[in-house]
């Protein structure tokens, strides 16, 4: 695992590119993306990962950023506005500001939390998720695989963790195999997991599966509306449908549901669910609430015929609209799963209903469920919104994923 982190093109002239007009402006209002179409001209090709310098049509400096040639998001901006030198210690102030932005997210009961969100902390397609004193790190594009050594060097130095785990999306598995011999799920260092690392989440403990779970193994992201639900939780029957390892089930048996369901597909989740119970025995409201598990295919159990048993109904699908065609289609399932979800709920019943797809803005998933509630011909009140938790920071529209809404049903 040897790579020099400016590749064989370190010797070879800078790499500069122009770019059209539209393009100049969406950088400078502060888009980290440089689509291969923006770019009017360059000095030579690129290597994945190289640094491109880019320059305005008055031949200034605009901004400059990671090069990926088999990338249709040719330039993954780091910096934009005044010329600026990327070296080691630019590294370094960079990782440290991600580092502080997390002040007050985590305390010795929340031990597992997002270091690094991607683009929007300024580390374009980089996660690093924190497990107690194992650390993830999730590569969603090449251009960090020839940097890898150093950037690992950055994070061993600042954050001292136990070990680190690296995971890649799928679209570079092979290359960082070939070009780099690097694994999906291999110990950047650090011993080898034995089994999956647990940690704490405002006083609950989880495990992760970080080796071959979605993301880095924990859905990290709900954890300010699991919270809710706990508050919310007390004396209720409740239904947590996409459960995967029941992280809304336990703060929700915590805050006094008199039972909890998980529904999902996955017999992995629901193991793992199973698990994460047995975790937290020792806080009396865990031990004491009912839990039952039901592996299905929630669009279809929620649809059955049955009459309304829940009191809390929280539904969180994974993304139903991975491209922006398919948007459309999104918004009509999430209403047809709120309507189902409504329908099975009692009398002073509450019904959080998420969504994580990017392609789906806040206010159509708000007014699809919104819909669900008002053709329902029940009454109904708007509780809460939310989104991004402050670990997950969200600076431009195709960051935005996460929202999430809370209704009271009468
Ligand atoms: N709420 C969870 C995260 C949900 S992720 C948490 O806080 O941790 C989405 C989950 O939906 C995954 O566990 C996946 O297995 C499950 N899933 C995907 N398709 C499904 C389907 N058709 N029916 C039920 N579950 C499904």
């Amino acid at each position: 695992m040897s790579r020099a982190p400016g590749t064989a093109s370190s010797k070879a002239a800078t790499l500069r590119l122009r770019v059209t007009a539209a393009a100049e402006s969406i950088i400078r209002s502060g888009h980290p993306w440089l689509f291969a179409d923006s770019i009017r001209e360059q000095n030579r090709e690129g290597d994945p990962g190289e640094l491109a310098v880019i320059y305005d049509r008055k031949d200034r400096f605009l901004a400059v950023g990671l090069y990926d040639p088999d990338s249709a998001i040719r330039v993954r901006v780091l910096h934009a506005g005044k010329p600026q030198v990327i070296d080691r210690d630019w590294w370094r102030t960079r990782l440290k500001e991600a580092i502080a932005r997390r002040n007050g997210v985590c305390d010795d009961q929340t031990t597992g939390y997002r270091l690094i969100n991607g683009e929007s902390d300024g580390w374009p397609g980089l996660v690093l998720d924190r497990y107690d004193t194992t650390l993830v790190l999730k590569l969603y594009t090449a251009v960090w695989l020839p940097r890898l050594d150093e950037i690992v060097s950055f994070i061993r130095e600042a954050l001292r963790p136990g070990r680190l785990v690296l995971r890649l999306s799928r679209n570079i598995q092979e290359m960082a195999s070939e070009k780099f011999s690097l694994a999906d799920g291999q110990a950047l260092f650090g011993d080898r997991l034995e089994a999956c690392p647990t940690f704490l989440e405002s006083g609950l403990r989880f495990e992760a599966d970080v080796l071959r779970g979605q993301k880095t193994g924990f859905f990290l992201d709900q954890r300010e509306n699991r919270r809710l639900i706990e508050s919310l939780a007390k004396g209720r029957e409740v239904l947590n449908a996409f459960s995967f390892t029941g992280g809304f089930s336990l703060y929700a048996a915590r805050g006094g549901a008199r039972h909890v369901t998980d529904l999902d597909i996955s017999e992995h989740a629901l193991t793992g669910a199973k698990r994460n119970f047995a975790l937290n025995t020792d806080v009396d409201a865990v031990a004491s609430c009912g839990h039952e598990m039901i592996q299905a295919d929630a669009f279809e159990w929620l649809e059955k015929p049955v009459k309304p048993r829940f009191d809390l109904l929280i539904l969180d699908p994974p993304s139903l609209a991975k491209r922006e065609s398919e948007r459309g289609g999104a918004i009509r399932a999430y209403e047809r799963l709120a309507a189902s979800g409504i329908r099975l709920l009692r009398t002073g019943g509450i019904l959080a209903a998420a969504s994580c797809s990017a392609h789906v803005p806040a206010e159509d998933f708000f007014a699809s469920v919104l819909r669900a509630a008002a053709c329902s011909g029940r009454q109904f009140r708007e509780v809460e919104r939310t989104g991004h938790p402050p670990d997950h920071p969200a600076t431009f529209p195709e960051a935005r994923y996460l929202k999430c809404v809370f209704f009271g049903i009468r």
